[in-house]
């Protein structure tokens, strides 16, 4: 591997992000040998020593991976710098101590700016880098960014000219956690690595395709950031638009980072923008209502903390993408997500059309069309539904499995996907990071949207029950096109 000698400047060092997954992620590159020379400076808002600071990232580590091996070698690379993001004399302080860190681990000027914060911070943070002089280093230089990247076309359009006067577009990371995971990963090997599937993979043989991302957990108490987002800036804008670019992308012609994510760009060009009234045909929202969640009573969204009492923020999304180009013309994406559902779980599954004649047609029941799931969290595999005879009696069909699981890792919320995206950052592979044009082209079309539902309030909120699966709206609009979705559970 080429250079990882880095110093990491985490700003928001002592929040939720950093601890419970930036520092154990850390830790397991630490402990594989993946990092060479570097150190951390954690930047953040409270007065801490570094020795108080270090404590916290043993803390960190001991909790989410339980492991203590080389735990005093590992924390002696950090260190603390109390920060006030808006005060340029902080940023001298910081540069001072870069430069001092910089010389006494040989860290030949390479730079990686975390900006684990408040995204309201994202634009001022980059500028004063930039104006109080952080950027001026001889290595490399490079920008993290967590999400959200702004709040709809126009407000992602203010920030990223805000970061482009200090960072170069190739030096900005801009990350989609999804991006990170293993399966998600694997969506191009599996297409493009199999001769089963590559030939297929098209409006010929492909009938629609189901993308479920559900999630048990209500708002908790992100009740008063949530009331701006809602699922559809909060999840679909990000994680679920990559998700089907990564499936509708043609093959590119290598794997560099500008060939696959112009690929992936030519997905959002190719989507079919919908607007005005023309929306409630193609997209369906919700908002959660009391329910059972584990035999537990759980409250509706508008009675949670920091909600709006009549609040018109959805917690739940399904929509039908569709994305006219040669190859998926006419064939459905249809998408869902949302909180306060059955199960935890993201799933894609993509069903292949029928075949021309049925042979072993049984009057009781159709054969089932194949599909191919992939199994992103928390499981993650795949699996083929394939018709193959019924054992003994007649050419009987019946449906059988084909699954691969990957065993290697089990727990959700493991940091395994922010350690590969921090690893890519430091080897300077942006490929699973979202390039600019990605961002704007899903935003113009996800504002389209949020534009018509912040318009007109929803009259039949709540509109599922905790612990269900979605509003009946939700099935119907498969069912108008002769479709119904597949069962995740
Ligand atoms: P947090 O509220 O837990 O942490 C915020 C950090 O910012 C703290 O370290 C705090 O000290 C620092 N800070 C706040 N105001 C400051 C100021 N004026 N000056 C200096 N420091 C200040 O937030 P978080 O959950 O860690 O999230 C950080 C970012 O990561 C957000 O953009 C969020 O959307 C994103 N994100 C978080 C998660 C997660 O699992 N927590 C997941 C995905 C994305």
């Amino acid at each position: 591997p080429k250079n990882m000698t880095s110093l990491i400047m985490i700003f928001g060092a002592t929040g939720d992000l950093a601890v419970r997954k930036l520092f154990p992620s850390l830790y397991r590159l630490f402990q594989k040998g993946k990092l060479d020379k570097f150190a951390v400076i954690g930047v953040a808002r409270r007065p801490l020593t570094t020795e108080e600071f270090q404590n916290s990232v043993k803390d960190s580590v001991l909790t989410a991976l339980g492991k203590k091996e080389n735990i005093d070698e590992f924390i002696s690379h950090f260190y603390y710098q109390s920060h006030d993001v808006a005060d340029s004399g902080s940023y001298q302080n910081l540069k001072n101590l870069a430069q001092q860190i910089d010389d006494q681990y040989d860290l030949e000027g390479n730079r990686i700016f975390y900006l684990a914060m408040a995204p309201e911070f994202f634009g001022p943070i980059a500028l004063h880098l930039k104006s109080d002089g952080l950027t001026d280093v001889k290595g490399y230089k490079r920008l993290v960014i967590e999400k959200p990247f702004g709040h709809d076309l126009e407000s992602a359009k203010v920030l990223n000219t805000q970061i482009r006067q200090a960072f170069s577009e190739s030096e900005v990371y801009r990350i989609d956690h999804y991006l990170g995971k293993e399966m998600v990963r694997n969506i191009e090997v599996i297409r493009f690595a199999n001769a089963i599937f590559e030939p297929l993979w098209n409006n010929r043989y492909i009938s629609n395709i189901q993308i479920t991302s559900s999630e048990v957990l209500g708002v908790e108490e992100r009740g008063r950031y949530y009331e701006t987002s809602g699922a559809l800036r909060d999840m679909v804008q990000n994680h679920i638009m990559q998700m089907v670019a990564l499936l509708a992308m043609e093959p590119p012609i290598k794997l560099t980072t500008d060939e696959v994510r112009s690929e992936k760009v030519r997905v959002f060009r190719s989507l079919r923008m919908i607007k005005g009234e023309t929306i409630n045909k193609y997209f369906v929202r919700g908002q959660y209502g009391a329910g059972l969640i584990d035999e537990q009573q759980v409250p509706e969204y508008r009675a949670e903390p920091m909600v709006d009492k009549e609040s018109n923020t959805e917690t739940f999304v399904a929509g039908k993408i569709m994305i006219d180009n040669f190859r998926w013309a006419g064939v459905p994406f249809y998408i869902r997500t949302g909180k306060r559902m059955t199960t935890k779980s993201t799933k894609i599954v993509v069903q292949f059309k029928d075949i021309p004649m049925n042979l072993y047609y049984q009057p009781e029941k159709l054969l089932n069309p194949n599909l191919l799931v992939i199994h992103i969290q928390p499981e993650e595999g795949i699996t083929l539904h394939l018709n193959a005879k019924k054992a003994g009696g007649h050419l009987d069909a019946q449906e059988v499995k084909l699954s691969f699981a990957n065993t290697g890792i089990h727990a959700m919320n493991t940091p395994e996907g922010y350690e590969k995206l921090l690893y890519d950052c430091m080897r300077g592979d942006a490929t699973n990071f979202t390039h600019w044009d990605e961002v704007a082209y899903s935003w113009a079309f996800v504002d389209n949207i949020s534009e018509v539902w912040e318009k007109t309030k929803a009259e039949d909120y709540p509109n599922y029950e905790s612990g269900s699966m979605g509003p009946k709206a939700a099935d119907e609009l498969l069912e108008k096109d002769g479709f119904f979705w597949w069962p995740v559970t």
